[in-house]
């Protein structure tokens, strides 16, 4: 497994630091961002660290997007948004601010919910 021990997210998955889990199965691991755009929002992240998509092996992203379905069906179940955002950043300058590779799932309200 490839960690990297300065990595924010790395240490999330050890455990280091606390973190609001929603989903976990051998590779992937989902959880609440600490700072919710909308409420229910979500980061969707392999256990193993890569920094962006240009770097994330094709079986791991085809783990990761297999079980995208099923966490954003739990959110919407849970949380009956009208839609949902799902969102991928890669490198700084197009808003990446953790260089691990992670999607997020932002749940819309509708008008006022403080996103977009
Ligand atoms: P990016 O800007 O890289 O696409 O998204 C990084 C996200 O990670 C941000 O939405 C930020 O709020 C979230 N984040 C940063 N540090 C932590 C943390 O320690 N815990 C959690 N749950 N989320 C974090
Ligand atoms: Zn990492």
């Amino acid at each position: 497994m490839t960690h990297d021990p300065n990595c924010i997210f790395c240490k999330i998955i050890r455990g280091d630091i606390p973190s609001y889990k929603l989903y976990e199965d051998n590779h992937v691991y989902a959880f609440l961002d600490i700072s919710q755009v909308t409420k229910g929002h979500t980061l969707i992240i392999p256990k193993e660290h890569y920094k962006d998509v240009f770097e994330l092996p094709s079986d791991v992203a085809s783990h990761l997007f297999s079980v995208v379905p099923k966490i954003a069906n739990g959110l919407k179940h849970a949380l009956e948004p009208l839609g949902m955002n799902m969102i991928n950043n890669n490198g700084e300058k197009a808003g990446q601010t953790v260089f691990h590779y992670h999607i997020h799932l932002i749940p819309r309200f509708g008008k006022g919910d403080g996103y977009g």
